[in-house]
């Protein structure tokens, strides 16, 4: 019926370009292959208003497998990795099974391309790996969600969770009421692991532009100080390692110093519940 139509007689959606899409920029940006013309354009854009973003995304990457590799070997057996974006290398619970085959990892990404390939991804861990596609800001929801709510069983004592959102809170304009409620939900001993993106040097008209190109991709950007970043592990006792730029943060032996982001970068560090 289609190839029956003039182009003037189709319906104009059909001629759409599809939007860029979050999870799947950040998938070229890490040189994945899941991404359209659309993405990588956005993604190029973002490249001329920050240079080293790439670095960047690659450090953030790094930065989410030393964290998760120092909590398995810290004895956490759960983790719930919330706006985990498409599966790429070194994926949580790659990194976690080599430590402990036996630990459970819950995925969550409100994005439906991130969520079907992590169903078809994680098919054969024989169920310990999971992914739920949901929105973290229905924070409640998500809880209730018996893929989540079987990491925190009501029998004592309770194991500790780690929680990351990596990369994820700077798409949110409440992330403490978000992480209020997790704080709430987890067990005592259980750990927050987080990154956030901050503009550093970067001109006003610089961020405007980037937040833009973010808007485009259906996703409102909120970029945040050292200061709101760390103030988002409130109720929290901050790793000795603090908030760092993600491309330090763990390195105790660093052989060649990197020298602090200057550009727009990101900040990560994690976290433990000692108490309520
Ligand atoms: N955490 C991964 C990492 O750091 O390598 C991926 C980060 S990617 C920049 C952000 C991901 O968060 C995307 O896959 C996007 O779909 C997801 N996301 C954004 N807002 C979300 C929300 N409200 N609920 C669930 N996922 C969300």
């Amino acid at each position: 019926m289609l190839s029956m139509m003039s182009e003037s007689e189709a319906p104009a959606v059909l001629y759409r370009q599809p939007a860029p899409n979050v999870a799947r920029m950040y998938d070229y940006l890490l040189d994945g292959k899941d991404n359209y013309a659309v993405d990588q354009e956005a993604a190029d854009r973002l490249i001329k208003l920050v240079p080293d973003l790439r670095n960047q995304v690659r450090n953030n990457r790094e930065f989410l497998r030393r964290g998760v590799e120092a909590l398995a070997q810290r004895g956490v057996r759960r983790f719930l990795d919330l706006g985990s974006g498409l599966p790429t290398q070194e994926n949580v619970h790659q990194v976690v099974h080599r430590i402990a085959p036996e630990a459970q990892v819950v995925y969550v990404d409100m994005d439906r391309v991130a969520a079907t390939h992590g169903h078809a991804l994680l098919a054969s861990n024989d169920g310990l790996v999971r992914m739920v596609e949901a929105d973290v800001r229905e924070t409640a929801a998500l809880l209730q969600h018996p893929d989540v709510a079987a990491l925190r069983p009501s029998t004592e004592p309770a194991e500790p969770i780690a929680v990351s959102a990596v990369a994820l809170l700077h798409f949110m304009p409440e992330p403490q009421r978000i992480l209020d409620s997790f704080r709430e939900w987890l067990p005592v001993g259980s750990y927050l692991m987080l990154s956030h993106a901050t503009p550093g040097t970067m001109s006003s008209e610089a961020v405007q532009e980037a937040l833009e190109v973010y808007e485009r991709a259906g996703m409102r950007m909120y970029l945040r100080s050292p200061e709101e970043i760390a103030d988002l592990f409130a109720g929290f006792e901050l790793l000795d390692e603090g908030v760092a730029p993600v491309s330090r943060w763990g390195l105790t032996e660093v052989v060649v110093p990197t020298p602090t982001p200057t550009g727009g970068h990101f900040l990560g560090g994690i976290a433990v519940l000692r108490h309520r």
